[in-house]
C-alpha cells in the first residue's frame, strides 16, 4: 500500500480525499526536522505547504519517494532541481490561490491608497482622524502589473473593473493575453515611469531578486502606490525604506517580507511605517482557496500515484 507523510497543516478534504481513495496518511504537521528525517524513508509521497523546507539531506534520507506535493504554489521550499535529478516527481496546484491572491491584491491598493490601517489603528489609539489625511482614487489611474501570468491577468480584470488603465511587463511575450484584456504591454523601465501603482506578480526567478531595488524606485513616478503579494526577495527592503522616507513612495503594501516575521532592523522599521500595510503572507489564505489547492493536488497525487 502506498504510503503519504504530510508534514504542514493541510486542508482536511486533502487528508480525507486520499483516505476516501485507499490511500494511507500520516499526518504529522509540525515535525521537527529531526524526526522528518527518520521517519521520511517509510513513504512514497510527501505532502507540504511552505513550513518544511525538502532540502537534499531530506531527499538523501527518502529512499522510496516517488513524489514531492507541495500544497500551493511557490517551490522555493523544495530543491525541486535535485529531486528531479533522483527521480522524483514535483507537484502543487498553482491555479487554486489565484483568485484569492487578487482580490487580497486589489483590497490591498485601496487600503494603501486611503490609508485604511493607519486611520484604524489612530481610531483604537483614541483618536478620530477625519480630515487628517487625503486619500487617492484608483478610477482613472495606471495600474503596472509586473509579471503577467495567472495572479496578474486576474489583477488586470479586476482593476479594469474599477475604471484603472493597466499596462504589463514580463519577461515573457504576454502579447495574446494582454489584448485579450486590454492590457498595453511596455518594457520594464516604461512600467516604472508611467505608473501611478505598481502591483507585483512575479515568480521568484534569480532574474526576479531584487528586482526592485534604489534605481527603479528612482524611476517610479513621485507618490506612487507599491503593493507585493508576490515573494519579498522581489524588493530590496532597505531601498524601499529609504524611498518611504523620501516620500518617493506614497505607501506601501506587503503581504511578503524578505524575512517572514521581519527579523532585520530595517525590516521592522518598515513593517512599523505608518504608510507600509503588512499582512503576514496571507494571500492564498481563505477556505475557498486552501479547498481549491487541496482538490486539484489530490486529483494530481492519486493520477500520479496510479500509474
Ligand atoms: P505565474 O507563474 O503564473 O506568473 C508569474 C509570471 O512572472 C510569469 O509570467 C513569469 O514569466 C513572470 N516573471 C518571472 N520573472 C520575472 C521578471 N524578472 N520580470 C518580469 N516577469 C517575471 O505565477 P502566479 O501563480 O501568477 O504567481 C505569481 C507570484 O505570486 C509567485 O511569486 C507566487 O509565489 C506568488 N504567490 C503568492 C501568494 C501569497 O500568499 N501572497 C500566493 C500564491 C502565489
Amino acid at each position: 500500500m502506498v504510503r503519504v507523510l504530510i508534514t504542514d497543516s493541510v486542508d482536511e478534504y486533502i487528508i480525507n480525499g486520499l483516505k476516501s481513495r485507499g490511500i494511507d496518511i500520516d499526518y504529522r504537521p509540525g515535525i521537527s526536522r529531526e524526526d522528518l528525517l527518520k521517519v521520511v524513508p517509510g513513504y512514497e509521497a510527501l505532502i507540504v505547504r511552505g513550513r518544511t523546507k525538502v532540502t537534499r539531506d531530506v531527499i538523501d534520507a527518502a529512499s522510496r519517494l516517488r513524489v514531492i506535493a507541495r500544497a500551493g504554489v511557490g517551490l522555493d521550499n523544495i530543491d525541486v532541481e535535485y529531486a528531479k535529478a533522483r527521480g522524483i516527481e514535483v507537484i502543487n496546484a498553482p491555479e487554486g490561490s489565484t483568485q484569492s491572491v487578487a482580490e487580497l491584491t486589489i483590497g490591498l491598493m485601496i487600503a494603501a491608497a486611503r490609508l485604511v490601517s493607519l486611520q484604524d489603528r489612530l481610531i483604537k489609539g483614541g483618536e478620530w482622524p477625519k480630515g487628517k489625511y487625503m486619500g487617492i482614487e484608483l478610477f482613472g489611474k495606471t495600474l503596472g502589473i509586473i509579471g503577467f501570468g495567472r495572479i496578474g491577468q486576474r489583477v488586470a480584470e479586476l482593476a479594469g473593473a474599477i475604471g484603472m488603465r493597466v499596462i504589463a511587463y514580463d519577461v515573457v511575450d504576454i502579447g495574446d493575453r494582454a489584448s485579450k484584456l486590454g492590457v498595453d504591454t511596455v518594457g520594464f523601465e516604461e512600467l516604472l515611469k508611467r505608473s501611478d501603482f505598481i502591483a507585483i506578480h512575479v515568480s521568484l526567478t534569480p532574474s526576479a531578486r531584487h528586482l526592485i531595488g534604489e534605481r527603479e524606485l528612482q524611476l517610479m513616478k513621485d507618490g506612487v502606490v507599491i503593493v507585493n503579494a508576490s515573494r519579498g526577495e522581489v524588493i530590496d527592503t532597505k531601498a524601499l525604506l529609504k524611498a518611504i522616507n523620501d516620500g518617493k513612495v506614497a505607501a506601501a503594501a506587503l503581504d511578503v517580507l524578505e524575512n517572514e516575521p521581519p527579523k532585520e532592523p530595517w525590516e521592522i522599521e518598515l513593517v512599523m511605517h505608518p504608510r507600509v500595510i503588512v499582512t503576514p503572507h496571507i494571500g492564498a489564505e481563505t477556505r475557498e482557496a486552501q479547498r481549491k489547492i487541496a482538490e486539484i493536488l489530490v486529483d494530481k497525487l492519486v493520477n500520479y500515484l496510479q500509474r
